[in-house]
């Protein structure tokens, strides 16, 4: 038999419907690989059981006649920030470690009515704060990756969904959900050659997610191509009461709609974003990518987004500021751990719990967002910060006016060294400088693999749409992954 963990959604999805395999085959290939690949630290959790237990289900509803959901027999991981009913949620903390919820999140519960099952919960920046991984207070997960160059130096997978990015590439699981706050999904899959789309924020719900920052957090699919993302995000969108920010639209046929014919469409190419000293390797890609486009049919244009410049102070100012707020609730009362000195009273034990539950990078985030909320701060940085955001979007809206979607590189490099910016935080913050306006505009955004760099490594493309039309951006994406031809894979050393 074929090995089934070379397969995507869409053909386990058939195999499973049509009796090639039965599901219960699939999930189990896919926990031998991850059983096996205990050198990439990609899994917080493993769940083989949950795997099989959902595919058993599947099969039967199949030998029953019933009828199959969008994910029917197909296992995937799940990122540790969605809150799992009797599975230990993390977030990739100390202060939420043996947090075991008693709810599910309205995403991870939409995949399992569509018929997916969980392989285990992938490791992530902690609270998902970070570009690399490193941040995990369960160490960092490796990328499958490794530069040609025969130094064997091990690559930061991305983040913060880096556990979803490394897990896919190295085949443990042909999807994962992941969370984008400023770029979470979108720069992950970039340095492991996969597809990743952020949705418009409201699209899928945030109840039961951790939250980061709230006002940007969004939950959305990666997967090895755009027809597995299409299908994937049918299964996680849809309005949800319980979040307030929910939007109470019907979830469009995606999969159905996908096109890669760009007749008509007008692409944009953002001048602020060819940065003085821009990488080469990005740059010619980033010219096939419109070589692509034009040969879809599109039409490019040259756009201005003026504020380009700002978004990335802006972001880390924001996001801060509502993870200062959102992380207040983590006082060692009501969840994970609670650290008591002798004799210690209320106050003691918040601040004890806090101080040795929250890594670096965290309390970093905390005291900022605090700093910037303060009372005499607040006015220069959270509105300021407030103000330009509100420009960003307006930028983006101008635009429109010229164009249907955008096309830019998802991160100004390849996937780094780990350990090499760990010690210089703007250095790990700018990686984000492509990603993060589409976040503050709340626009629809993906990354697809566009090539390869001279050190043999993956890069991105990232497509943005206007609000709601992950049609177009998944179109764009479909487009270039036809003419990219990208069928590099991590040479397996784990
Ligand atoms: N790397 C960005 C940060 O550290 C984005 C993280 C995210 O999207 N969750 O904030």
């Amino acid at each position: 038999m074929t090995d089934l963990t070379k397969l995507g959604v869409a053909a386990i999805r058939s195999g499973v419907a049509s009796g090639e395999f039965t599901a219960v085959e699939v999930a189990t290939a896919f926990n031998a690989n991850v059983a096996a690949a205990k050198a990439l630290n990609a899994f917080i959790v493993e769940t083989p059981e949950k795997a099989i237990e959902a595919a058993r289900a599947v099969d039967s509803d199949r030998a029953a006649g019933k009828p199959l959901g969008k994910m029917a027999g197909v296992p995937i991981g799940m990122k540790d920030l969605f809150a799992t009913e009797g599975v230990q949620t993390t977030a990739a903390s100390h202060i939420l470690e043996g947090f075991v919820p008693t709810y599910e999140s309205t995403v991870s519960a939409n995949l399992w009515k569509a018929g997916a099952g969980m392989l285990g919960k992938l490791n992530l920046d902690q609270f998902a704060m970070g570009s690399s991984n490193e941040t995990s207070y369960f160490g960092n997960v490796i990328s499958p990756w490794r530069r040609n160059d025969g130094s064997n130096a091990a690559l930061a997978p991305g983040g913060s969904s880096g556990g979803s990015s490394s897990a896919i590439a190295a085949r443990l699981c042909p999807a994962a959900t992941g969370t984008d706050t400023g770029g979470s999904i979108r720069q992950p899959a970039a340095f492991v050659g996969i597809s990743g789309i952020k949705p418009t924020y409201g699209r899928c719900s945030r109840w039961g997610i951790v939250a980061f920052a709230s006002s940007l957090d969004q939950a959305g699919p990666m997967a090895r191509d755009v027809r597995d993302c299409a299908i994937m995000l049918e299964a996680m969108a849809g309005f949800d009461p319980k979040d307030a920010t929910s939007l109470d639209l019907p979830v469009p046929e995606w999969e159905a709609g996908l096109s890669g014919d760009l007749r008509g469409k007008k692409v944009g190419i953002p001048r602020e974003y060819r940065l003085d000293g821009i990488d080469e390797d990005i740059a010619a890609m980033w010219d096939n990518g419109i070589a692509w486009l034009k040969d879809a049919g599109a039409e490019i244009v040259e756009i201005s987004l003026p504020h380009t410049k700002y978004a990335l102070p802006a972001y880390y100012i924001i996001a801060p500021a509502e993870a200062s707020s959102n992380l207040a609730r983590y006082d060692g009362v009501r969840y994970g751990l609670r650290d008591l000195p002798d004799g210690a009273g209320l106050q003691d034990m918040y601040a004890a719990t806090r101080a040795a539950g929250f890594g670096a990078e965290v309390r970093r985030r905390i005291m900022i967002g605090t700093y910037v909320l303060s009372a005499g701060f607040y006015d220069a940085y959270y509105t300021q910060a407030q103000k330009v955001r509100a420009l960003i979007a307006r930028d983006f809206e101008a635009a429109w006016a010229q164009c249907d979607l955008i096309l830019a590189p998802t991160a100004p490099s390849a996937a780094f060294g780990l350990g090499e910016k760990t010690s210089d935080p703007l250095a790990m913050y700018l990686n984000d400088v492509f990603a993060v306006p589409a976040s503050l505009a709340g626009l629809p955004a993906m990354s697809v693999p566009g090539g390869l760099d001279k050190q043999g490594l993956p890069l991105g493309l990232q497509i943005v749409g206007k609000a709601l039309d992950e049609q177009g951006v998944l179109n764009a994406g479909l487009a270039i992954e036809e003419r990219a031809g990208f069928t590099a894979e991590a040479e397996k050393w784990w």
